[in-house]
């Protein structure tokens, strides 16, 4: 009933001639790939070739943040209409690494995620707890904060075109995924979240993507929770032979 989705976060990696070559080896590869959306997100100067390199193809491209003004005097920034105009479809917000490095708060996601609906973009909203923040057992008054925060001031209208993933702090980059069971308890907590506030058609809907370490040799186990609805990769979307044999997980590798 969900369609997964299966997005590439490439951070900041890639020049512009990579980014053409790695669409060139990925289109074959996922040429016939129907069981899933795929999403490629390069950084913002790679937008233009990459949504030239998969025109024609079922590959769609996102950006990895956005800002919440259309236009103005700020320095350095990308507004949801600029993407939109230049092909992007999807958007990640509120990254842990955004919100690590640059500060960026549940207001700032609520505003971007406002921002990317109001363009017409489909936003990745990621919410996620740090190690000690489980080792303590805070995990869910994290993701509820986060949920309240971020997502639970839009409208039902809005909400209904967010997707959601996922993403254990502790297991991004790290090559420390969380067990299948783990992620699917974390998928249900939050969908709880989303039933009492949206109602249980909104929460049956809402797709939620898990994210941190995902590999070739860990999506089909991740894939098998009913919960998971797709996969936010990191590290191993950057090379197409392992983004093309993490979208085939239905089949196994390519
Ligand atoms: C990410 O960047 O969102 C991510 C999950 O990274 P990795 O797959 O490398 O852990």
């Amino acid at each position: 009933m969900r369609k997964p989705v299966i997005a590439g976060n490439w951070k900041m990696y890639k020049t512009v001639r990579e980014t053409k070559a790695f669409f060139t080896k990925l289109a074959p590869l996922v040429a016939g790939a129907e069981h899933a959306e795929m999403v490629v997100c390069p950084p913002f100067v790679n937008v233009a070739i990459a949504v030239e390199s998969a025109k024609s193809t079922n590959i769609e491209i996102g950006a990895q943040d956005v800002f919440w003004v259309k236009e103005g005097a700020y320095t350095g920034e990308i507004s949801a209409p600029m993407l939109s105009a230049a092909g992007c479809r999807w958007v990640i917000v509120g990254h842990s690494e955004r919100r690590r490095y640059f500060g960026e708060t549940e207001e700032a996601v609520f505003k971007k995620t406002v921002a990317a609906l109001d363009a017409g973009l489909k936003p990745i909203v990621c919410v996620g707890e740090r190690l000690e923040q489980r080792e303590s057992g805070a995990t869910e008054a994290v993701l509820a904060e986060q949920f309240a925060g971020g997502l639970a001031p839009l409208t039902p209208e809005q909400f209904v075109r967010v997707s959601i993933a996922y993403e254990p702090v502790w297991a991004i980059g790290t090559g420390k995924t969380a067990t299948p069971g783990t992620a699917a308890q974390a998928h249900g907590f939050l969908r709880s979240r989303i039933r009492d506030r949206f109602g249980a058609q909104v929460a049956g809907a809402c797709r939620i993507l898990y994210g941190g370490s995902v590999k070739p040799d860990n999506i089909k186990a991740l894939m098998a929770q009913p919960e998971l609805d797709g996969a936010l990769v990191g590290g191993a979307s950057l090379d197409p032979a392992s983004f093309a044999a993490i979208v085939s997980y239905p089949v196994g590798a390519t």
